[in-house]
């Protein structure tokens, strides 16, 4: 007590702010670590799920509750869980539901760490994993075993742009009690529905075409039924897969745009590709939404008319074309990364597939004068002038 009897005041002590009749229109940032409750008989009725409530950040926060709540939104679903990237939401989708003995199959060109999830990582749990064409009805029904448990799959496959047949993979998972895991990042909700169409659980990397900015890496794993929801969030969050309050936030701020940036990007997308296979020294291009794609009807079924911001070309020249192509478009980045607002180009060759012996890549289609194009919401002229420049160096080799 201070001689005047009030209390001394000491800046350790948070006070809260001042309540204010009108609201913020933009999300506040949530960084609290914890939540007081007023009594324990509040916290018992927050912990029982009669009172909603925050407790700890690593159970819930509200920059990630409101960032599930959005894509559950975009989805058709409801108590999807964000976490700290798209390989923890896929991660929590496998090991969060599958046991030891368990087999899981994936399509054979799911995304590169996923690959890896299957060959190195699952099997150290007991967990038995194989790969099957998506596009093949009957691959896909030989390589289903008595124990198989789940099928992890994109509807469109990195980077050869295949759509697998979702029609089977749903048949063969009724048929054999299966769980179908859609991976609906590159499709993303704009263009297919995965819960509409049978799948049970839906994952995405949020830091590709959702955030849209590449400045913020994010994941979201939501499941059709609520038990299996429970259990998958029970498992991100006792594992540490959940997020940060200010990436929950970034990714929101995407969110808003997301239309918009999709729209323009598949526009931009269809230009380009058809650009591209009119420039001298491009052996092939392929995008689903052109007639020369061998999936071109099923992604006109699947595809909800939009057929992607990605297209994958081949140049000339091998290596060498390759390099060249890249050194004369300075202005485009040459990053392995997909969705951002800018166009990005990759090569999965020394990238993305870099791994894989030549023969591998080869088979899958991937040379050394192989492409993988992230098509962004630029002017078309602008991406029409770099690879313009691009072909003609690698065609003059
Ligand atoms: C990038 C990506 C992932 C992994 O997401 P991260 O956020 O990088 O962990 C998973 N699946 C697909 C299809 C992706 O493109």
């Amino acid at each position: 007590m201070s001689k005047d009897g009030s209390k001394p005041t000491t800046p350790v002590r948070r006070l809260a702010a001042r309540s204010s009749v009108s609201r913020p229109v933009v999300t506040p940032i949530y960084p609290s670590v914890v939540y007081a409750s007023t009594s324990p008989d509040q916290l018992d009725a927050q912990y029982e799920g009669g009172e909603f409530g925050f407790t700890y950040a690593r159970e819930g926060h509200p920059n990630a509750d409101l960032l599930a709540t959005r894509i559950d939104q975009m989805e058709g679903g409801t108590g999807g869980v964000v976490t700290g990237s798209g390989m923890a939401a896929v991660t929590a989708a496998a090991l969060g539901v599958l046991k030891s003995g368990d087999h899981i199959l994936g399509g054979d060109q799911l995304y590169g760490r996923s690959l890896r999830l299957m060959a190195e990582d699952l099997p150290r749990f007991g967990i038995e994993t194989s790969l099957a064409d998506p596009t093949n009805r009957d691959a896909l029904a030989s390589a289903i075993r008595p124990n198989t448990r789940m099928i992890l799959v994109e509807v469109v496959s990195n980077p050869t742009l295949r759509l697998a047949d979702m029609e089977a993979i749903y048949e063969l998972a009724k048929a054999h009690g299966l769980l179908v895991v859609v991976d609906n990042t590159f499709t993303t909700p704009s263009a297919y529905h995965p819960f509409a169409e049978g799948a049970d659980i839906v994952v995405h990397s949020i830091t590709k075409l959702l955030a849209g900015h590449s400045d913020v890496t994010l994941g979201y794993v939501a499941a059709r039924d609520p038990q299996l929801a429970e259990t998958i969030r029970s498992f991100a969050v006792t594992t540490g897969m959940t997020p940060s309050p200010n990436e929950c936030w970034l990714a929101e701020r995407g969110l808003y745009t997301f239309d918009l940036r999709y729209q323009k990007s598949c526009e931009n997308a269809a230009y380009l590709a058809e650009f591209l296979s009119e420039q001298p020294g491009v052996k092939r291009v392929l995008y689903p939404g052109r007639s020369d794609h061998p999936d071109h009807a099923r992604a006109k079924t699947l595809l909800n008319g939009a057929f992607g911001n990605m297209v994958s070309f081949e140049i000339a020249g091998g290596r060498a074309g390759a390099n060249a192509l890249v050194k004369a478009m300075p202005d485009l980045p040459f990053a392995p990364t997909l969705g951002d607002v800018g166009t990005t180009l990759s090569h999965p060759a020394t990238s993305s597939h870099r791994a894989l012996t030549p023969e591998a890549r080869e088979k899958l289609g991937m040379s050394e004068g192989f492409f993988r194009i992230s098509v962004g919401i630029e002017d078309i002229d602008l991406l029409k002038t770099d690879f313009a420049a691009g072909c003609a160096a690698a065609a003059k080799l």
